[in-house]
This record gives structure tokens, sequence and C-alpha cells, in this order.
């Protein structure tokens, strides 16, 4: 660890949100084995309906203290337009999404309080110019929200954003925590058809990260580890920012390294780099915290 100069964070989080095979909560066995190995926290964004279908197998993976339990909205449904992903759904339904959501990681965990929500997809201005959408999100009682994970026009990777709070949308108490890089499925093309289309025109010009760009889908867990995590700890370690936290989907990850391998060679570089690994929750407490005491 360097002297004179604060350390950046390092937040592994896994958007958990698939209920037929490969399901996430399958795959999430090998990747809390990983968690395990280097003492490494983790946030959770989980899909209601998908802690629905499995309570009982997540409540036993996930209920440990390294871990935060946070939503991932109720079905993935949009609550903003998405080029991608669709349309937005309606003011009911969005409701639901953000309000239904929580209950449910809220009743299957209940001696913890669900305090952050990443939206289905993610936007490039996060949840900026939506305050009906942050108004859902603020009377739910959630804290935060990590909405923001793509770059201009919706390229990838995006871009290391750090936070900001959503004072211009009249909700100053909601902080954003964007987050960085690949989504993973994307970087392999893993896709699966009725679930994710597969957006091919996606890289900004000139890049932003031109080390982060392969010449095609990647084939193996050390390429996932050189083009993705690699780039995106190194630029933000190196810049000094507060955090980095890359774009994680359990049931991508397990199709693609079911025994994790990426994980091992992203969690031994960060101890190396002497990053602090901890969760969204965490950060936001600790940051909470520091604004009050001045
Ligand atoms: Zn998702």
């Amino acid at each position: 660890m360097r002297k004179g100069r604060k350390v950046t964070r390092y937040i592994a989080a896994y958007d958990t949100e698939r209920v037929s095979a490969p399901s996430c909560a399958e795959a999430c066995e090998a990747i809390i084995a990983a968690h395990k190995r280097y003492d490494m926290p983790a946030t959770f964004f989980i899909v209601g309906r998908a802690l629905e279908a499995t309570p009982d197998l997540y409540r036993r993976l996930l209920d440990d203290p390294l871990f935060e339990i946070a939503s991932h909205t109720y079905s993935h449904r949009m609550v903003r337009d998405h080029p991608f992903c669709g349309p937005a759904a309606s003011v009911d339904t969005i409701r639901e999404q953000i309000l239904r959501g929580k209950e449910v990681v809220d009743r299957v965990f209940p001696d913890r309080r669900c305090i952050g929500l990443r939206p289905g997809c993610s936007f490039v201005d996060g949840l900026k110019g939506a305050a009906g959408v942050l108004k859902q999100v603020a009377e739910a009682g959630y804290e935060y929200v990590s909405s923001m994970a793509w770059g201009p026009d919706y390229t990838l990777p995006a871009p290391l954003n750090q936070s900001f709070s959503y004072a211009d949308e009249g909700f100053a108490q909601i902080v954003e925590y964007p987050c960085h890089g690949w989504h993973d499925n994307v970087l392999k093309s893993m896709s699966k058809p009725g679930f994710w289309a597969e957006p091919r025109r996606l890289l900004a010009f000139p890049p932003l990260f031109p080390e982060a760009i392969p010449t095609g889908p990647i084939t193996t867990a050390e390429d996932e580890f050189r083009y993705n995590s690699k780039v995106f700890i190194d630029r933000a370690n190196q810049s000094g920012l507060d955090y980095v936290s890359l774009i994680w989907h359990p049931w991508s990850l397990a199709l693609f390294d079911p025994k994790m391998r990426m994980l091992d060679l992203t969690f031994q570089y960060v101890r190396e780099q002497g990053l602090e690994p901890t969760t969204y929750a965490r950060m936001h407490h600790e940051s909470v915290r520091n604004t009050d005491a001045n």
C-alpha cells in the first residue's frame, strides 16, 4: 500500500437474475467458494422472482457477513427506456419492480436491510432526469442505486464513473454508484435468445479503453481477466478513484468458466495490488458517516 494517498476500494458485484438453467443460484455455489478462498466481500443484486424460486438455497449461500444482498428489481422489467432491452414498463409495473424487489430481499433475509437497487440492464445516464422513478426508489426505502453501466451512446465498456447524488432531481439522499467495464456476458458473446438481444454496434470510437478491446469474443478466463478486470482495476487504482466494480452475471460466468478461474485471478490481483475489498452498502455507510461528520 502506498503512503499519502487513499486506497481504492474494490467491490465484487453480481447481477443475479436467472431462474432457468444455468440458474444464477447454482452458479453462486462456485462463486461463493471463490469468495471464501480470498475472504472477499461481495454485493449480490438479486431479482425478486429468482430469490422467490429458491429462497432456502440463496439463504444458505449468502447469509454471511461477507455479503450484501440488494435488489435487481422484481422481475427485470425496464424502469426507463433502453435501446437494447426495450421500452420502459408502465408506471404501475415500475412501482412493482422497485417495491416488490426490495420486499422479497427483506423477507428472505429478515436480519438484513436491503438498501440498494440495480435496475435491469441499467442506463447510460443512470436515473438522471427520471424523478418519477427516483420518487419510487425513495418511497421504497432504498438509500442507493447502481443504475449507470454504459459508455457514451450506450457503448461498452462502461467508464469509471464515480458516485453522485440525485440532488438535481430533488432526491439528494439517494446516491448513485455507477459500475464499470464490460457486461461480462457481452464480452463473451454469451447472451441467449430471448434473454438479452445481442448488440453488435457497441464500441465507442475512439475507444476510451483501447486495452480493453479484444479482437473478438474472448475464449479463456485469462483473457477475461486481462481485457476486463485488470484494465479497470489498474486504471482506477492508478487514478486514485474511490472504487471500481465490474459487471458480472453468475449464469454467464458459470457457462464460460465453471471453475471460476477468472475470479481467482481477479481476487488474487486485488489482494496483491492492495485495494480494499468491500460492498456497496459498506462503502455507502462510510460515505454517509463522513458526510455527517463534516
Ligand atoms: Zn440484469
